[in-house]
């Protein structure tokens, strides 16, 4: 099991101004950050990023949301990352989402849902990369 996840401050919460509140909320968790970028991802890297849900019909949409403005993200630490991060962000769709995470107090809808969180150490090893390299960790 590895102790590192990796997350994107989507586009809508960074556009109405929620980094810095679920900066905190991630840190509050007790998340550390291992690396970190303020960006904006071509409709291109958007699409490579999420591939895996190429065939969903979803996917041009969720192309389109992840290259409309800027997003931050990050590669954090902590014991059981990936599962305490997906219970920390909460629900893919808000609507179903916990009181107390990320989502439920940031999120708009199932597309516009203010972050992103690896689904298994595998993906946050390969997510990570995409987005940093050795010399941008520490
Ligand atoms: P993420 O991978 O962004 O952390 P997730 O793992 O909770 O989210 P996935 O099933 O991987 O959910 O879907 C990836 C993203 O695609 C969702 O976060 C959301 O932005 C978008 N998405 C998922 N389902 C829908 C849908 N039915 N309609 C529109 N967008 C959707
Ligand atoms: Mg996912």
């Amino acid at each position: 099991m590895s102790n590192r996840t990796f997350t994107m401050i989507k586009p809508d919460a960074t556009a109405k101004g929620f980094t810095g509140g679920i900066l905190e909320m991630m840190l509050k968790a007790g998340f550390s950050i291992k690396a970190m970028k303020w960006t904006k991802l071509s409709t291109e890297q958007a699409g490579a990023f999420y591939a895996i849900h190429k065939e969903r019909p979803f996917y041009r949409e969720l192309v389109e949301f992840m290259s409309s403005g800027p997003i931050v993200a990050a590669i954090l630490e902590k014991e059981n990352a990936v599962a305490d991060f997906r219970t920390l962000i909460g629900a893919t769709n808000p609507a179903n989402a916990e009181e107390g995470t990320i989502r439920k107090k940031y999120a708009a809808s199932v597309g516009e849902n203010a972050v992103h969180g690896s689904d298994s150490d595998e993906n946050a090893i390969i997510e990570s990369n995409f987005f940093f390299s050795e010399l941008e960790r520490y």
